[in-house]
Order: C-alpha cells, then structure tokens, then sequence
C-alpha cells in the first residue's frame, strides 16, 4: 500500500496517544478517518484538527466493549466512506496489581476493552472488508506484554497476549482463503502517554502530588531513550504498512 491519498482509515481509542498519533498521521496523507473513543471532549478536539487536514471525518463515541455499538460504528463507516482499508483495533487499558488481588470485576473489565475490544473490531469490520475484495491492513495494538511477561501487570499481559494470539490465527486464517487482507500485531515497548504516565504515577505511591507525578513523567520520558512519542510510533506503523515489512 504505497499510496494512501482517499483510503479510509479506522481508530479506536483514538482520542489519545498512540491512537492520536495514528488518526493524525492517517489524515495528513489524505486518508479519509474514522476515529472513536470514549472520551468525547478529546475526541471532539482531534476531530477539529483532523478536518484541518481536509479529509472527511466521523468521530463517534464509542465504547469498545460494547459488541453492538462496534457493529452501528462499523456500518456509519462504510456507509460514509464506502470502503476501508486500515482498521486500527488499538483502544486498550492497564490495570497494575497483584495477581490473586484483583477482583473478578477488574478482570472481566480489562478483558472486556483489551480482548473483546479486538474481538468485537474484527467482527464488524471485517464482513466489510472482505466483501470489499480490496487490499486491506488490519493492526490490533498489543504490547511488548504480548511477547513477555511482567510482575504487577497479570491482566495487562494475559491480555495483550490474547491479541497476539488471536491476530496469528486470524493472519493464518486469511492467507489460507486467499484474501488480500493483511493484520499485524503492533507491539511497543514504552510509548510516552497517559498509560505510560499511570505505570509512573502508581510507582511513586499514593502519597505523591501531581507535582511529584509531572516531574517524574518528564524526567523519565525524557530521560529514557526507550521512550518514543506517539507521533514517532505512528511513523514507524506507517512506514512498515507503507514498505510491507508487517506481514
Ligand atoms: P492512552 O491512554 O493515551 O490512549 C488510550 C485511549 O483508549 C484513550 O483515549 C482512552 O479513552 C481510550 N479507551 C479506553 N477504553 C476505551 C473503550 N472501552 N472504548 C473506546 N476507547 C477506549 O494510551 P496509549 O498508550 O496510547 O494506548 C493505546 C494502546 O497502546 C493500548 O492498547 C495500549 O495497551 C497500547 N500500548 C501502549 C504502550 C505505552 O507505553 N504507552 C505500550 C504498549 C502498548
């Protein structure tokens, strides 16, 4: 895919970081973008901007959980855009703590953003794309936690280990009918948002101030070469759909 001019691209949790990046990034090469997030007032900002570039855009509030909300969201897209060739399954939350401590309720919540979140994407979105019949990329956002486990970070990594595994299958699952559809797993390490800063935050403890939680979020980023900005994370996704070295 050399040219993205007049394509549509897809983002969830796109009010924000990395899914910021990738929405901003999509519509400065022309592409036409449909971003959704739960928090509406920056996803009305990024929808300012993103129509600043002259594409056409539809921003819509969308909770990822939410199968039949996914769906509507899905067919708002096609039925604006009247194809879709990159869908960015990237919404995702983190949850820190020990293992057996989490409740029930705080697993089934992270499962149900970070799994089905994917899970519910691919389901809508790709009925449309495959009857398309038109080259297409899909990249769910995982995590160096797909590839490595963490202390502290059980469901986060049972989590993003899920996409892994479900995007190789899906993957396999194409090639083997044929379809010109690509996905990808996306896997940062560090990535400087407002997950990044929340590992931060947590680190120095309920006593900090936000004071203490600002200087420590620009010294660490700042002084962490593993740290990249979401714009440069959305440089490399771009650069690798663009050279086909995803798939
Ligand atoms: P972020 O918090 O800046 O952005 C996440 C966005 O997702 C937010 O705008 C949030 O409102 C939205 N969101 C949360 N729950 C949602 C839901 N149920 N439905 C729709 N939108 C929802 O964080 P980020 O770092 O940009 O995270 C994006 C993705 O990158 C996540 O999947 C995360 O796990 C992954 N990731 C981040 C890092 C990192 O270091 N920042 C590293 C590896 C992977």
């Amino acid at each position: 895919m050399e040219n993205f001019d007049g394509l549509t691209a897809v983002v969830t949790g796109a009010a924000s970081g990395i899914g910021r990046a990738l929405a901003v990034k999509a519509a400065s090469l022309g592409m036409n973008v449909c971003v959704a997030d739960m928090n509406t007032a920056a996803l009305d900002t990024l929808a300012e901007e993103l129509r600043l570039a002259g594409v056409g855009v539809y921003a819509q509030k969308l909770d990822v959980s939410d199968s039949a909300a996914v769906k509507l969201f899905a067919d708002e897209c096609f039925s604006r855009f009247k194809s879709i060739e990159l869908l960015f399954n990237n919404a995702g939350i983190l949850s820190l703590g020990c293992c057996w401590e989490q409740s029930v309720e705080d697993w089934e919540r992270l499962l149900s953003i970070n799994v089905m979140g994917v899970v519910n994407g691919l389901n809508a979105f790709l009925p449309i794309m495959v009857a398309a019949e038109r080259e297409a990329h899909v990249i769910n956002t995982g995590s160096v936690g797909s590839l490595v486990a963490a202390a502290g970070m059980a469901q986060y990594t049972a989590s993003k280990m899920a996409v892994r595994g479900i995007t190789e299958c899906l993957s396999v699952e194409l090639q083997l009918q044929g379809l010109p559809i690509g996905v990808s797993l996306l896997c940062p390490g560090p990535v400087a948002t407002n997950i990044a800063e929340g590992v931060i935050s947590r680190a120095l403890g309920d006593t900090a101030t936000p004071e203490m939680i600002a200087e420590a979020n620009a010294a660490t980023v700042a002084g962490d070469p593993n740290f990249i900005t979401p714009d440069i994370c959305a440089n490399i996704v771009f650069d690798a759909i663009k050279d086909n070295k995803f798939w």
